[in-house]
């Protein structure tokens, strides 16, 4: 239940002062349900963030209890945070067609039990649910607190979303690279070393972060100028455009994708293993040789690829490793895709930072 000491608009405030420092979406959103969770003092708060693909969602959830339980409180805040991607559960579609049609929360009561479901908005559509379990309904007053809440939410997201995002693709900018970069290299880094851990403790949850690698693709256009030559700016931009969107398709919602500078785009996704890397960046070459352009007819992307792990976490070292398979694509006649590892392995390209450590004998 809502308590006045802690719910009165200094506390609310305060919150949401600290809130709002955050520039970083996915630590924003982890932040908002321990947020709620403390200030409606609710021990199961849970956010389901919808996939273009409609069948599967991410799923995070904020039990303050489990973090007492397990005794979590020495780790890091989002650790105290469950993230993994699940089939959208029958409740959550429920919930979420009586919100498109009511345009009210759903609310669920079942003996001792009530769910309580809210919309995520975006732009035009529902992005995700916001789901609280309790044994009690919820009062006015803190119903008004979590839609306030989430509208600040909705705004606060949308411009932290525009300067974030490239202005003609919608695209992550190159501005943000380094900082995404360095998120996932901590993913990873401490995915390793919780492995080693796993026999201390057998009671550990998982984190997506514990169960996937990355790989960085840089995905650049054959022959961009001539298209730009011969059909004109905007017909060039078109393209870009309509890359994009095969790109967004293509991938998953939580997989990173930049537009890097010009025709030039980069993805981090998740993948458990190099040959599961290779085929979702196949399918994405194919699937743009396969797209017909409107006048243009046929384009197509060359792509240099690599694994981030915890040799290799330096963004700069990172990109220039795709930048060599890419390169090296290009060479060998462009519409291919290259792994820098394999390349490596067959001897096509040296490793720059052996040569540089040889050379400074
Ligand atoms: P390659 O196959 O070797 O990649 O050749 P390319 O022609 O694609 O590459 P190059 O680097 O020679 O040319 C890239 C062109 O992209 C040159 C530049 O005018 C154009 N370009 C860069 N930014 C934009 C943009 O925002 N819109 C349009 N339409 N063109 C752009
Ligand atoms: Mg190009
Ligand atoms: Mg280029």
């Amino acid at each position: 239940m809502l308590d006045k000491k802690d719910a009165g608009p200094p506390s609310l405030l305060n919150k949401l002062v600290s809130l709002t420092t955050i520039r970083d979406i996915e630590l924003f959103e982890f932040s908002l349900l321990k947020t709620l969770a403390e200030l409606l003092r609710i021990n199961q708060i849970s956010m389901y963030s919808l996939n273009q693909t409609d069948t599967t969602c991410w799923f995070s959830t904020y039990s303050a209890n489990l973090a007492q339980d397990d005794n979590k409180r020495q780790f890091s805040e989002s650790q105290e945070i469950y993230t993994t991607e699940i089939t959208i559960p029958e409740e959550i579609r429920t919930a979420q067609l009586w919100i498109e049609t009511t345009k009210k929360p759903y609310i669920h009561h079942q003996v001792d039990r009530y769910l309580v479901v809210y919309p995520i908005l975006a732009v035009n559509k529902i992005e995700g649910m916001l789901t609280f379990e309790l044994s009690h309904s919820l009062t006015e007053d803190e119903m008004l607190i979590i839609s306030s809440l989430l509208s600040i939410t909705h705004n606060f997201r949308s411009l932290l979303d525009e300067s974030q995002k490239d202005k003609l693709t919608g695209l992550l900018n190159r501005q943000t690279f380094e900082e995404n970069i360095k998120k996932i290299s901590v993913h990873t880094l401490s995915s390793d070393m919780n492995q080693e851990q796993v026999g201390n403790e057998p009671n550990r949850r998982k984190s997506y972060a514990e169960t996937e690698r990355f790989c960085l693709a840089i995905v650049d256009i054959d022959d961009f100028k001539s298209i730009n030559d011969r059909f004109g700016h905007i017909m060039g931009d078109e393209v870009l455009l309509l890359l994009s969107y095969v790109m967004k398709q293509n991938f998953r919602t939580r997989d990173l994708l930049f537009r890097f500078g010009g025709e030039e785009f980069v993805v981090i996704f998740r993948a458990s293993n190099k040959e599961e890397a290779h085929r979702a960046l196949e399918r994405f070459r194919n699937k743009i040789q396969e797209y017909r352009f409107p006048q243009i007819d046929t384009v197509t992307i060359s792509m240099g690829a690599t694994l981030i792990n915890e040799v290799n976490y330096l963004a700069s070292e990172i990109i220039g490793r795709a930048d060599q398979a890419l390169y090296y694509a290009k060479q060998n006649g462009k519409n291919q895709l290259h792994f820098y590892e394999n390349l490596l392995q067959n001897g096509h390209v040296v490793d720059k930072k052996e040569v540089i450590s040889i050379d400074s004998f």
